[in-house]
């Protein structure tokens, strides 16, 4: 059982509060006497705050434990039902939409074709889309939290304005996220779909608990990212584009990367090459069922795409593994599932760690959510994330 510590202190309120809501997604049904011990909170804090959070729906008691003797203990769980949120994505030729509730299950789904989607089409069609799903399930309004919207592409400053995702042209400089806020009325919260996915997987996915990871995202059209979740927060670097790990050179001197540099870890990774191995044209417009019946016959082609693609694979955890010390290493993305599977199959042995005695708690390379709803399913867990993460810089003392 883990938990993170909490702190007695009045202005940390909210921190404790998202503390113990942590608590209880990460292992519970808890009592709270069971709360109070993990996060250590005094019995009254926890109190309150059980109080407050049963009051606005996110916490609901389970069946009373009755005891030989003294009170009944009762357990509290989260009430998936307490919050709901708004995931979006924009494709080259659609956009789509979910409505979840607090645990990520679909409550609703929207999606809609937009020709050449720059912002004057895609925006209203956005807009739309939040609005429609919030008409398409009965669920009191007042507990959305807000948007949250997966974009592929470099960021300038602030976070909110996208720059020249590279298969959506017009969105340079666009501020997609206060663009979106004033349309919609509700908070929305922009990431890139590698940092989307690694918060999806953080609350509801392999990562659920953990404090750091690394999160390689493969996109089932091209291109490869990571989300990184270090001592409990994300890290986006000083410009917001960390992670662009799709570029780093894995092959000198190998083939050319749209980047203009030679031999990046795209160029052999990605599985836009493996569509390319076996001489699929068109995987992104293929139903799931019928790509993945083109890649169970893969033949020589398949062969040949993980014979060169699953080096490149190794030194990229191994220097992952090395750079950031992560718990774990998450492979996952929008890739098809079963393409996932065969590089996982190939994937060991790793190279040898460098301290190769030291005492893990999880495996080095976990697979995450694959498949085309990975982004989008990410950037619904986004405002949720903001909404209930403690924020780990204010913590004094991690339990083990
Ligand atoms: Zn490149």
């Amino acid at each position: 059982m883990k938990a993170i510590s909490g702190t007695n202190l009045e202005q940390a309120k909210s921190h404790n509060r998202r503390v113990v809501i942590e608590a209880v997604r990460t292992n519970g049904p808890l009592s709270r006497a069971a709360i109070a011990r993990m996060t250590a909170l005094t019995a009254q804090t926890v109190s309150n705050i059980v109080e407050e959070l049963e009051r606005s729906h996110l916490l609901v008691p389970s069946e009373a434990q009755k005891l030989a003797r003294g009170q009944p203990i009762i357990p509290y769980t989260i009430n998936p039902r307490g919050a709901y949120s708004i995931g979006l994505e924009l494709g080259r030729q659609r956009a789509s939409g979910v409505l979840t509730d607090l645990s990520g299950t679909v409550c609703a789904r929207i999606e809609r074709h937009v020709e050449h989607p720059d912002p004057q089409r895609a925006m209203p069609a956005l807009q739309a889309i939040v609005e429609d799903l919030q008409q398409a399930f009965a669920f009191d309004r007042n507990r959305l939290l807000g948007v949250g919207m997966a974009l592929p592409g470099r960021y300038a400053d602030g976070g909110t304005t996208s720059l020249s995702p590279l298969n959506l042209p017009g969105w340079q400089g666009f501020p997609v996220g206060h663009e979106l806020e004033q349309r919609v009325k509700v908070p929305v919260l922009v990431e890139n779909d590698a940092t989307a996915a690694a918060i999806g997987e953080r609350l509801h996915g392999v990562a659920r608990g953990l404090g750091s990871f690394v999160y390689l995202f493969l996109a089932g059209g091209g291109g490869i990212g990571a989300g990184m979740f270090l001592d409990g927060h994300l890290y986006k670097g000083s410009r917001n584009n960390a992670g662009e790990i799709g570029h780093i050179i894995v092959e000198p001197h190998g083939k050319l990367c749209s980047c203009g540099k030679r031999g990046c870890l795209d160029r052999y990774l990605s599985p836009a090459v493996a569509y390319e191995f076996m001489g699929i044209a068109n995987a992104e417009e293929l139903l799931p069922d019928d790509l993945d019946a083109l890649i169970a016959k893969g033949g020589k082609g398949l062969d040949a795409w993980l014979d060169q693609a699953v080096q490149p694979l190794r030194q990229t955890v191994d220097f992952l593994e090395l750079a950031f010390d992560p718990q774990t290493i998450v492979l996952g993305g929008s890739i098809s599932t079963s393409l996932m599977l065969r590089l996982a199959e190939r994937l060991e042995p790793l190279h040898t760690p460098i301290d190769p005695n030291q005492k893990r708690t999880v495996p080095r390379v976990m697979i995450g959510m694959t498949g085309k709803d990975t982004a989008i399913l990410g950037a619904a867990a986004l405002p949720i994330f903001s909404e209930t993460n403690p924020r780990f810089d204010v913590l004094q003392k991690p339990l083990g």
